[in-house]
């Protein structure tokens, strides 16, 4: 499958990591929208959030959502910050494999849709 984050989970692209285990990889977004912005991605592939469901997949989401605390925390974002998914072509979504953008490091403009 020709995906982006699967080559970076790969080692196949490089990336600034944030954190990894065994099941989740988190690195800094190459094109950042505030002083601090990391994405959250799982190290199997699913599309997007659309695609959760209730079998493993959705353990990964779960998993992601859980450690998401402790990953905003390790980058001093104490202040608070936004996590966002964006799914499919009207939600803005140009990688196809599904992740959370934390961001944070200032106050964030508040703007939806
Ligand atoms: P989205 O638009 O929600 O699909 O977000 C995709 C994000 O991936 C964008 O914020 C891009 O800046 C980011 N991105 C694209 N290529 C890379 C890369 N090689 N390393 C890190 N982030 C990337
Ligand atoms: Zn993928």
């Amino acid at each position: 499958m020709d995906c982006l984050f699967c080559k970076i989970i790969a080692g196949e692209i490089p990336s600034k990591k944030v954190y990894e285990d065994e099941k989740i990889l988190a690195f800094h977004d190459i094109n950042p929208a505030a002083p601090v912005h990391f994405l959250i991605v799982p190290k199997i592939h699913i599309d997007s959030l659309d695609n959760i469901n209730d079998g493993d997949n959705a353990d990964y989401a779960c998993y992601i959502l859980k450690k998401i605390p402790e990953l905003a925390a390790s980058q001093n974002i104490a202040g608070g910050y936004r996590v966002i998914t964006n799914i499919g072509e009207d939600g803005g979504q140009t990688v196809k494999h599904l992740h959370f953008h934390v961001l944070g490091g200032k106050k964030l403009d508040i703007k939806l849709g």
